[in-house]
């Protein structure tokens, strides 16, 4: 075959291929996801692997706004799910567990100066404490935009608890937040992403009405709203491109139906 020959073989392959991956991707849309994101600290001294440099998240807020998402809460999500609501075209949640001081002093203004929102999923019998936000603190957030959830009164794993223990956690942690002034709880945390088959059921019977898990994925409205999926951000290792790769990797686990369920 002649050299010209091969190279309109070869273009000719392409053009198939390119049209082939139009139409799949014109014809067969994913459904609208919404990612989750799994924060906990974000400050400049810890070395635990769960906190996040106020620099890095910075710079991933930066590349979540640049990609065109739109932070929502889980409130917006809920209402949406019911038809109540529009969603933006590319929404995210964020959400950083435990209710670590850092979520107001370093977090908030962060993403005051982004215009974002976030969910903070609070152990009630640590607010107050030494690193841990406190009641102001809480109460200050919620009229900056900021959704406070529950992570149970003792952020014990509730898979290994008797149904008794489980229901006060749930019910406890959301009355205390409630009588001091923090709105209507009705997201929940599960601790160490720790739940049970009956764990779904106590929380509608305590009116929550979503619950965020540590399994490794997106949702859609068609996702159990108390088993819902979440992408874990810990501290990165290789900066941006591990936060792109973590989204990546979501996406595809969704898109082929894989579930991970991590308790830790
Ligand atoms: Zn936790």
């Amino acid at each position: 075959m002649s050299l010209k020959k091969r190279f309109w073989s070869y273009a000719v392959k392409v053009l198939l291929a390119v049209m082939v991956w139009l139409l799949y991707m014109a014809f067969i849309p994913l459904p609208q996801s919404v990612p989750i994101l799994e924060y906990h600290m974000v400050n400049t001294t810890s070395t635990e692997v769960y906190n996040v440099p106020p620099q890095e998240l910075e710079e991933q807020l930066a590349y979540l706004e640049q990609e065109g998402y739109t932070t929502i809460s889980m409130l917006d999500f809920l209402r949406a799910r019911k038809g109540k609501q529009q969603l933006p075209d590319k929404p995210v949640i964020l959400t950083f567990d435990d209710g670590y001081i850092d979520n107001y002093t370093t977090l908030l203004p962060i993403l005051e100066k982004y215009g974002m929102k976030a969910t903070v999923f609070i152990i009630t019998n640590d607010i107050g404490l030494e690193g841990y936000l406190s009641w102001d603190q809480l109460r200050d957030m919620q009229t900056r935009g900021i959704e406070i959830g529950s992570h149970t009164a003792n952020h014990q794993p509730l898979a290994n608890m008797d149904e008794a223990q489980a229901d006060d956690e749930l019910r406890l942690s959301k009355l205390l937040l409630e009588w001091n002034g923090i709105r209507t709880v009705y997201a929940f945390s599960y601790p160490n992403g720790s739940y049970s088959s009956e764990t779904p059921e106590l929380l509608k019977k305590n009116e929550y009405l979503a619950a965020v898990t540590g399994d490794a994925g997106l949702n859609s409205f068609k996702t159990d709203a108390y088993l819902l999926q979440r992408i874990n951000i810990p501290r990165p290792h290789f900066g941006l491109w591990e936060f792109r790769l973590r989204l990546l990797k979501a996406q595809l686990c969704t898109r082929l139906g894989i579930h991970q369920h991590i308790s830790e």
